[in-house]
């Protein structure tokens, strides 16, 4: 689904990714996990568009469905994106990569004047383009999933944060993206909360949704996970799977950070 290479960003002096590669098959689930300011959340950002990487690349795949394996799918699948930020890229190239992928933030990030159904029906009615009423019934339909169907008109002031991050997840379930990407969906929550989350994100990992989770929850990693990428200080230090590079690391820096966050 999605290739990156070489991805340098820095931030006035500095610098934050110094060549970051990776690439993530159509259902895999990478986990991204790496010490504070390793530049783990600025990867998820260049994924996105959110950020403007300074140089490298990221193609997306033209082979996969939008919207994962359960989903119902959207347009514009079939079409493989390549972007070089060594390059300029313009506004319509960030605009077709913003596309691919939908972000579930740490801090939600909802929209705290609107709705849940609002909320979730924003992008796929004014982005995308939708129609309104297919915008709604999918909406309610993904609600139902995640336990929230009966708080459709409330604002998200009124949820939990468990329940305001399971509507951050409907959100992007919404915009039918090639790849979910998560950041710290659950380091913002009450320790009782964060199961619920874990069980949605489990649940559309067993759907064979394709997904990239920054994550201190080692535990989950190892069991979600196809892959996990330990970077520190803007590289990546190890890569394998899970129970390769959480349970027998070979790198002193990955070994380090695996024991002391355990
Ligand atoms: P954490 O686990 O704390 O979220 P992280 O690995 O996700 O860390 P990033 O959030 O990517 O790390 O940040 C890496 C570095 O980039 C930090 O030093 C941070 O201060 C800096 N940084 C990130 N975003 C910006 C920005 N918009 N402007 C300036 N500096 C930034």
């Amino acid at each position: 689904v999605l290739s990156a290479r070489g991805l340098t960003k820095s931030f006035g002096s500095n610098t934050v990714l110094r060549g970051i590669d990776l690439d993530v098959r159509r259902g895999q689930v990478v986990a991204l996990i790496g010490p504070s300011g390793s530049g783990k959340t600025t990867v998820l950002r260049s994924l996105n568009g959110l950020e403007v990487p300074d140089g490298g690349t990221v193609s997306f795949g033209g082979t996969g469905t939008f919207g994962g394996a359960g989903a119902a799918g959207r347009a514009g699948a079939g079409t493989p994106l390549a972007l070089d930020f060594g390059a300029t890229v313009g506004k319509r190239g960030i605009a077709a990569l913003r596309d691919r992928s939908a972000m579930v933030f740490q801090h939600y990030n909802l929209f705290p004047h609107m709705t849940v159904l609002k909320n979730v029906t924003e992008g796929p009615v004014q982005v995308q383009k939708r129609p309104k009423a297919d915008a709604e019934a999918d909406a309610l339909r993904l609600l139902a999933r995640v336990g929230l169907a009966d708080k459709r008109d409330a604002y998200p002031f009124q949820l939990s944060g468990g329940q305001q991050q399971r509507v951050g997840i409907v959100r992007a379930l919404a915009l039918k993206p090639q790849l979910l990407l998560f950041d710290e969906p659950t380091s913002a929550l009450d320790p009782e909360l964060v199961g619920e989350v874990l069980a949605v994100i489990k649940e559309l990992a067993e759907e064979g949704w394709t997904m990239v989770i920054v994550t201190h929850e080692l535990g989950f990693a190892r069991h979600v996970a196809d892959e996990v990428v330990f970077m520190d200080g803007g590289i990546v230090v190890e890569r394998g799977p899970a129970a390769d590079v959480l349970g027998a690391p070979q790198q002193e820096r990955t070994k380090q950070f695996v024991k002391r966050i355990q």
